[in-house]
Order: C-alpha cells, then structure tokens, then sequence
C-alpha cells in the first residue's frame, strides 16, 4: 500500500460495470479531440452525474490518504471539482478549486492558501496531466505543500508521474490511430464524435 503509484483495482469489475451502465465508457468508433480514432471513448461525467457512484469512487482516493496530514483538497475546473468536493467532504476537509483565466489556472472567488498548508490535488481524468501539474505549481507558488494527487480515472495507463504519493482509481491504456492507419474505418463502422451523437461518415 506504500508503493508510489499505488493503484485500486479491487471492485475494478464493479467499476467497469458502472462505467458501462452509465454510459461513461463506450465501445465503437469515436473521433477523439487530437484528431485520432479510437474504439473507446470515456466520459467521466457520466459517471459522476450520480451522488452514489461519486461517493464510492471517490472513497478510493478517501481511503488512500485518510492518514496523511490533509488541510485543504484543490481541484482545476471543471471535471475536478466534483470529484474534490466528494473526497473533501470524506475526509472532511476545506475544498477550492482552481480556474482558467486567460488560458492559465488561477485561484479566484476569494480562494487562497495559506504558507505551509498541506493540499491534495484531484482530478477526474488525467491524460497528459497538465491541469494537475499546473494546479500543483499555484500550490508550490503559495508556499503550500503538495501531500499527493488522487483521480478516478488514468487514461495514460500508469504512465503519469506527479512526482507524489498518488492514486487512481482505475487505469485505463487508450488505443488511438492515425486516421489513414484506423482498422475501424477498413471495416467500415460509421465514425463518431462523441457527444453529438452524429454520424461523420
Ligand atoms: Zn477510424
């Protein structure tokens, strides 16, 4: 349970299911943002629409650090903040999140940290983890200190490293293709792009 990149996979089938019969997780041929196909595509909202799934989820990255000194639990907006709330509200913890202004990550609303305040970062999905590496550098910036990072969901398969104690609470190895290079299209399955449920042919 110490090792750094510590990850729950116990009740992973439980969660595929939720996953599935939410329809977070999909199974077909999606356009994704970057351009590339893919015959998954996840959306981590539709999960968190429900209080109940939030809760147990979120109790994953609860129970990883209910024994570090916590003070506060930050998120970046806007896919975060749900989940930070939730894990705040487990360990009972103050909760801020942090948001875009002018293309960088700001803390706004009269949200501060204080010198040597301990802070949890979460987020819902990391990718690359920029949100969550810019979140970390406003808690760096105000001379707090990162106690670790906790998600739901770790689409680069466990190869994000935040430098701290972190957890996810799922992995998950995306598969994408160059378009001319898409075994999906050869077969000929209609493409995509998720949520507009339209047909791109
Ligand atoms: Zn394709």
């Amino acid at each position: 349970m110490n090792s750094k990149n510590d990850s729950s996979l116990s009740g992973g089938n439980e969660l595929l299911k939720i996953f599935q019969q939410t329809g977070a997780l999909l199974e077909g041929h999606f356009l994704l943002t970057s351009g590339r196909h893919s015959n998954f595509y996840f959306q981590c909202a539709k999960v968190l629409q429900y209080p109940q799934y939030t809760e147990m989820v979120c109790k994953i990255i609860a129970n990883k650090f209910k024994d570090f000194e916590i003070d506060t639990v930050i998120t970046p907006a806007i896919g975060g903040i749900v989940v930070g709330q939730e894990v705040a509200r487990q360990l009972n913890k103050r909760f801020i999140f942090a948001e875009r202004e002018d293309k960088s990550l700001t803390l706004r609303r009269g949200f501060s940290l204080e010198p040597g305040e301990k802070v949890l970062v979460c987020e819902d999905v990391v990718t690359t983890g920029g949100s969550v590496f810019e979140t970390i550098e406003i808690v760096k910036q105000n001379n707090a200190e990162v106690v670790g990072v906790g998600f739901i969901v770790d689409r680069s398969n466990g190869k994000v490293d935040f430098g701290y104690p972190q957890i996810s609470a799922m992995k998950m190895d995306v598969i994408s293709y160059l378009k001319d290079e898409c075994p999906i299209c050869k077969e000929g399955i209609p493409l995509v792009k998720p949520g507009s449920r339209k047909i791109i042919v």
